[in-house]
């Protein structure tokens, strides 16, 4: 799959930061994302302390690792900020809980969340305590679509309107197990494991 704008790096990325935390108990270190980076054929342009570069044929990401915190900034490859996005996961103590949230650049544009709601991970049970619709990006005849399993689709419907598009707000009309944005012009594919 290629990925063509930021969001479509985002949003498998928070994902798999949030199993990440699941899997291991406490944040990813730099090394676990940067393999996670690689799984999407990013080439390395950049590795030094605490920071990696990757470029992609249409996004280059900027990843910083922390001892609290890890960010990944994604932006296209034409330097374009608009639709560049930030991808941060980090240990709120207040909260008790991991966060794993993606920010835009430009935040006048999506007034929500992008994937609805963050990551939000208890940081005793490492139970999931948030709703967040995210999945990865596939390309069909019928155009590209945020891919979710059956699990998320059940917990977003239980939460909130299915109605609303959790990659730019937008409204979504669903037709069957497919969903379709007018305004970003991405889809929804629910796909039952
Ligand atoms: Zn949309």
């Amino acid at each position: 799959m290629k990925l063509y704008e930021p969001v479509m790096l985002a949003m498998p990325l928070a994902r798999k930061l949030g199993e990440l935390i699941t899997a291991g108990k406490r944040l990813p270190d730099g090394e676990e994302v940067i393999e996670e980076l690689r799984k999407f054929g990013f080439e390395e342009i950049c590795l030094d302390r605490g920071l990696a570069i990757h470029r992609g044929r249409f996004i280059i990401a900027l990843t910083f690792s922390g001892r609290e915190h890890i960010i990944t900034d994604i932006l296209s490859s034409t330097g374009e900020l608009s639709d560049a996005l930030e991808v941060m996961a980090y240990h709120d103590r207040k909260l008790e809980a991991y966060i794993v949230e993606i920010l835009p650049a430009n935040e006048l544009e999506f007034e929500g969340n992008i994937g609805l709601e963050p990551v939000i991970i208890d940081d005793r049970t490492f139970e999931l305590k948030s709703n967040p619709v995210l999945g990865h990006f596939e390309e069909d005849g019928g155009g590209i679509f945020l891919v979710i399993d059956g699990e998320t689709y059940e917990r977003w419907k239980e939460e909130r309107d299915t109605g609303t598009c959790p990659i730019c707000g937008g409204s979504l009309s669903w037709k069957g197990e497919r969903a379709y944005c007018r305004e970003c012009g991405y889809g929804v594919e629910v796909v039952r494991g």
